[in-house]
């Protein structure tokens, strides 16, 4: 009798990592590609999936909006995407017809999210938000033990957020202008200040960036009630930035509530793909649980 392999994917917008998992969630083996075209990055997925042999199920969290529910017939698509040539992919259905196994389908972040609870900052938490702040800005919010799903999936980068009178800066969204990735995204920093965020130095850009960070968050706090708040991503690589998102979460809380300890993740880079490994095992598992 042979051991199950789970087959798991990070897609995200500018790289894929893919991995081959046994029935404990060890990561077997691990390739890692940049993001092209659909076909190609699809393909080259596929193809390295396949030589890890037959797949009990296979775990995706993919970059979106996506959609998440079974019963839709755009199940496990890429919706609206702006990233040229993505919008409206079958990225599961793809996947499962080309290695003939089931997919577990879900955000990124929420696949990075289940990857936290597992082995990283939220070991033994029911309720927190995973908070990833790079190009995009996204949440894996899990309730109750369980990622949470609505009537899609939580967009927490496109919430709105007060727009400070003192900064003129328009926001980037293409699709709200200054909502909170609009206005705090890596990307919204490189339109701001000309350069990329690792080489920003100006004290007021990072005041600027923590206090709409710290309203997104404020905002989460008051309708999660998250036990922890996990923050991580490109832009918080700068380390003086998560000290100052606190004190600007303290001031807005102003006492009201207790503010959930606000840390970094602790998965690391693969905090993404054990995720999407572990939602391909709760797959398999859920069909025993359920006698079919
Ligand atoms: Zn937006």
């Amino acid at each position: 009798m042979g051991a199950k392999r789970f087959g798991a994917i990070e897609a995200g917008g500018t790289k894929w990592v893919c991995a081959i998992g046994d029935e404990s969630g060890e990561l077997v083996e691990t390739e890692t590609f940049p993001t092209t075209t659909p076909d190609e990055t699809i393909g080259r997925a596929a193809a390295f999936l396949a030589e890890g042999g037959p797949l009990a199920a296979l775990g995706v969290g993919c970059f979106g909006p996506v959609d998440v529910h079974r019963s839709s017939q755009t199940w496990g698509h890429i919706t609206t995407t702006p990233k040229p040539g993505w919008a409206n992919t079958d990225v599961a259905p793809r996947l499962g017809e080309l290695l003939g196994t089931r997919v577990a389908f879900d955000t990124d972040v929420n696949a990075a999210a289940v990857g936290e609870q597992l082995r990283g900052a939220a070991v033994g938490l029911e309720t927190f938000a995973y908070i990833t702040v790079g190009t995009g800005i996204g949440a894996g919010i899990v309730v109750g033990g369980r990622v949470h799903h609505g009537l899609a999936h939580p967009e927490f980068g496109h919430m709105r957020v007060p727009h400070w009178p003192d900064d003129p800066f328009p926001g980037s969204c293409p699709f709200h202008g200054d909502c909170l990735e609009g206005l705090a995204s890596g990307e919204s920093l490189r339109q701001r200040w000309s350069r990329p965020a690792e080489e920003i130095d100006d004290d007021v850009a990072w005041q600027i960036e923590a206090r709409y960070l710290a309203a997104g968050i404020v905002n989460l706090i008051c309708t999660l009630s998250p036990q922890r708040v996990i923050i991580g991503g490109g832009v918080l690589k700068r380390p003086a930035l998560l000290p100052l998102i606190r004190t600007h979460v303290d001031e807005l809380l102003a006492g009201y509530v207790a503010a959930p300890e606000l840390v970094e993740p602790a998965c690391g880079r693969d905090a993404g793909v054990l995720g999407a490994l572990e939602l391909a095992r709760r797959l398999v598992s859920s069909d025993r649980g359920s006698g079919g």
